[in-house]
């Protein structure tokens, strides 16, 4: 048999893995803690039972738009909703990135920001974020004028380091960029701002979020972006017809229902990641100050590699990012309930006490 060898430009990347490995404890891909609240599940039911599963859905997602643009304040026309918000930067790259573009991400950040660009034929210009994680102005300046990136990826909170950006960052670097400025706020909900203050029709600006994290529908696979109304009408000329099913745009209008309970969740974890912070404080690790529902960190006398591998022998997983460029040697904790986030500080304390 003669393989079709896959494309040349793919060849070259490894893809993107996050290990499904059967454990007790799964702290690892920043998932809500908790399933969706008391009644969704039977509010979902009712109304999955008028679906007219002989039709196409609605491929405009018409009531998902209007139920997402009241939620935020803004017009439907403004809103694209996609399977996960990995399918909306899809979108995006397919729509203004390929042959001769490029997009600029500043590293470390989430590691699709660059890998959907490669699978989608755009070249990715990566700039280097300060020793603190931090944006630093005139790298961000140098790749912005030298590389011309027909879109720039921002992310508030910013995975995986946890960091946020404030409102003049992002408006400085939305001044500088030369094309479309992609804030990915996948963890949106944590952070005292939001760059959906700046979305305007006149600005080349877009703001991604997720049902994956705060709404506790990871399994649903939904996501969007507010951005212009003129962008949202090109990028549904580029995503296939009929791309999100009814069934999700059913369950996207009923989480939003549960508005106060999410609400009420994201000040729960809040108050987590502080007591997880001083516990992990009193233990020989970094750990970098975070505004999501994960914090990176940094065992300094054993090799993260090491330690990650004993968490899994005591059932915990942990994202891996010991081999990641620039991350040497950390790991990433998604916060999840006290009783899972107590299991893992006994777990590392264990690990760490006994090298
Ligand atoms: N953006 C960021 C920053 C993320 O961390 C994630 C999930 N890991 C996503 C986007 C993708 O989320 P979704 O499940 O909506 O595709």
């Amino acid at each position: 048999m003669k393989r079709p060898p896959v494309r040349d430009d793919l060849a070259l990347h490894p893809g993107y893995h996050s290990p499904q490995v059967e454990v007790d404890v799964r702290l690892n891909t920043n998932e809500a803690p908790e399933p969706p609240p008391e009644g969704f599940r039977e509010a979902l039911a009712d109304e999955l039972a008028r679906i007219d599963w002989h039709r196409y859905p609605d491929r405009a997602a018409t009531e998902l738009r209007e139920a997402i643009a009241a939620h935020h304040g803004v017009r439907a026309s403004q809103v694209f909703v996609a399977n996960g918000s990995n399918e909306v930067l899809q979108t995006l790259c397919l729509t203004y990135g390929g042959a001769g573009r490029s997009v600029a991400t500043f590293e470390p950040t989430y590691a699709l920001h660059s890998h959907i660009p490669k699978i989608t034929g755009t070249a990715v210009k990566s700039g280097e974020r300060g020793p603190d994680f931090a944006l630093d102005m005139d790298e961000v300046r140098r790749v912005l004028t030298e590389d011309d990136p027909t879109i720039t990826f921002l992310c508030s909170p910013n995975n995986p380091t946890g960091m946020i950006e404030t409102e003049e960052t992002v408006r400085a670097v939305a001044d500088l960029a030369p094309g479309l400025v992609v804030v990915d706020e996948a963890y949106g909900q944590f952070a005292p701002w939001s760059a959906l203050e700046l979305v305007d029709d006149e600005a080349p600006l877009v703001v991604t979020r997720t049902y994956s994290k705060t709404w506790s529908m990871a399994a649903s696979r939904l996501g969007y972006l507010v951005g212009p109304s003129w962008l949202v009408e090109e990028l549904q000329e580029v995503v296939l017809p009929y791309h999100l099913d009814s069934v999700k745009q059913v369950a996207g209008r009923v989480a939003l229902r549960y508005e106060a309970e999410m609400r009420r969740r994201v000040s729960d974890l809040v108050e987590e990641r502080g007591r997880v912070s001083a516990a992990l404080a009193d233990l020989p690790v970094t750990i970098w100050p975070s505004g999501a529902n994960f914090i990176l960190f940094r065992p300094e006398t054993l090799d993260g590699d090491d330690v990650w591998k004993r968490l899994v022998e005591r059932s915990v997983l942990v994202r891996n990012c010991a081999s990641w460029p620039r991350l040497d040697g950390c790991l990433r904790l998604t916060l999840g309930t006290p009783a899972e986030d107590d299991r893992f500080l006994e777990a590392l304390t264990d690990i760490l006490e006994t090298p």
